[in-house]
């Protein structure tokens, strides 16, 4: 049983209920929480998935405590009806740690895709450190995508045979959208081409206002073309829209289908994000990153030079996105960078220890 609810849960889960599908030993059932079901809907069509369950749990203005209750509740009946033998979870949402806490309640092994990320700081992203470090205790695969995240999970003691690195599969998925073709890049002018993507909570309010202000500022430069596919966050968009309106160097857009989005991340020569996929997917296509946060749970972009972590200091985005406009050499400089997040094979290695551990008589497992 694969549980998502967010549009990132979609992309790095896709490739793992393929590589499923793929194996005569599996047979994928998709439960979606809809935590996010406006982007996570267009999201499911792009990638081909179908989600055989849609629990209705969200409600407005909810608490957190509320949301896992109902998450909890209705995930504990869909396990108890197709009593699964593995219940798979990705990253740090909430709707991943419930999946792990209710499949746990009936002891089906959980299995954690995007295992060990940390930032050190039990509230710090909040939920997103909680609920990781809570699946970490209760996952029988942790399966991280780099040799740090695996290390931060063995310092905790999480017992050796329950880490595997594996690469992250959001490369495999970024590989499969890029293979298909399918999708066009979404600038329109030939300058130089900013791609920003901001969600995160931490920075909507004045730290987005701040980022806004730097933004404006590069496109006031009259070479660039900012492109902004918006999140669907009302806080994002009350954050950025007063700031961001009415400038014609910028484009501000709904968010990209994928296809497009890979596109157009392809296309691109420099990115702004706060977002974690995004982090990872601009490296393997060599696309500099400045990310807007003041911390990163992925800080291996950084030691390879592609990503660098400026904060959200109008000055200091504003200063390091023009140095890398005015300097292609620094550009091809972090565009040679080794992309530390795998082969595009994650997928594979994840489910053949799933199947190889499941189909290991008991003796042998318990040995
Ligand atoms: N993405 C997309 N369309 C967009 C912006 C992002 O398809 O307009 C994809 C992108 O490829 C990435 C993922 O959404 O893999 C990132 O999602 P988000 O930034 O919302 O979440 P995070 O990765 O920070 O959890």
């Amino acid at each position: 049983m694969v549980v998502l609810g967010t549009r990132p849960e979609a992309i790095k889960l896709a490739p793992v209920v393929r590589a499923m599908d793929a194996s005569p030993s599996c047979e994928p059932y998709v439960v979606s929480s809809g935590q996010h079901r406006e982007m996570l809907a267009p999201m499911l069509t792009a990638l081909g998935l179908k989600a055989h369950t849609d629990l209705a749990v969200m409600r407005d203005r909810q608490r957190l405590a509320g949301l896992t209750g109902r998450l909890v509740t209705a995930l504990d009946e869909t396990i108890r009806e197709e009593r699964p033998d593995v219940v798979v979870v990705q990253g740090d949402t909430t709707t991943a740690m419930c999946g792990a806490l209710a499949a746990s309640y009936e002891r089906i092994p959980v299995a954690h895709v995007e295992a060990g990320l940390r930032t050190g700081d039990l509230y710090d992203p909040f939920p997103e450190e909680l609920n990781r470090r809570l699946i970490g205790r209760l996952a029988r695969w942790n399966f991280a995508p780099t040799e740090r995240a695996a290390a931060h999970l063995r310092a905790e003691g999480v017992p050796e045979g329950q880490v595997l690195t594996t690469g992250n599969t959001v490369i495999d998925n970024l590989q499969w959208m890029l293979d298909r073709g399918e999708g066009e890049p979404a600038f329109r002018t030939g300058g130089k081409r900013i791609l920003v993507t901001l969600h995160r909570r931490e920075n909507q309010g004045g730290g987005m206002r701040g980022i806004a202000g730097a933004v404006r500022r590069l496109a006031d430069r009259g070479d660039c073309e900012v492109l902004l596919p918006l999140h669907k966050s009302p806080a994002v968009r009350e954050s950025l829209l007063p700031g961001l309106s009415g400038h014609p160097g910028i484009t501000i857009c709904e968010p990209l289908g994928y296809p497009d989005f890979t596109a157009t991340l392809a296309a691109c020569d420099l990115v702004l994000t706060d977002s974690g996929g995004v982090q990872e997917e601009a490296p393997s296509l060599g696309k500099p990153v400045l990310v807007l946060r003041a911390t990163t749970e992925r800080p291996e972009a950084v030691d390879a030079g592609v990503a660098r972590l400026v904060g959200t200091d109008p000055g200091a985005v504003f200063a390091a996105a023009s140095r890398l406009l005015d300097d292609p050499s620094e550009r091809d400089r972090m565009a040679r960078a080794v992309n530390p997040f795998g082969d595009g094979r994650a997928a594979d290695r994840i489910v053949a220890a799933m199947v190889r551990d499941c189909l290991r008589p008991p003796a042998a497992r318990d040995g």
